[in-house]
């Protein structure tokens, strides 16, 4: 694992979360993207080596939309950046790891995401991304 790339929260509205963390980080999102597979539009603002992800759900299906209606708004995830996300996903698999998708899948803003259940984790939601070349 290289660094943490980014944090994820999960937010009611898009647009209201945006406002307050541009008020909070001084600056604007750098992208906002959606994403239809996974149910959500994400927004992210830059933090030094690191990101922040806002992601709202689309629609009453969407993994955020069961996170906020059981935790309420707040992290959702932390994703660690992989240099091969195939390898990570072996290794973590013989360490006894529960993977939600195998297989990985197109994330937000150009990379390959695997999930690893939180049950696994100490409670967090963990992303494995590798950039898209
Ligand atoms: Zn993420």
């Amino acid at each position: 694992m290289q660094k943490i790339e980014h944090i994820g929260i999960a937010v009611k509205d898009i647009e209201s979360a945006n406002n307050t963390y541009e008020k909070l980080l001084g600056y604007e999102p750098y992208k906002q993207e959606e994403v239809d597979s996974e149910g959500v539009i994400t927004s992210f603002f830059t933090m030094g080596e690191s990101k922040i992800e806002l992601l709202a759900a689309t629609n009453p299906d969407s993994p955020i939309a069961k996170f906020i209606e059981k935790k309420g708004e707040g992290i959702h995830h932390i994703a660690f950046a992989v240099a091969d996300i195939h390898a990570e996903v072996d290794r973590l698999k013989a360490e006894g790891f529960q993977i939600i998708n195998e297989e990985p899948r197109k994330g937000a803003d150009n990379k390959l995401v695997v999930f690893v259940h939180p049950k696994s984790s100490n409670g967090v939601l963990v992303e494995l991304c590798q950039e898209i070349e």
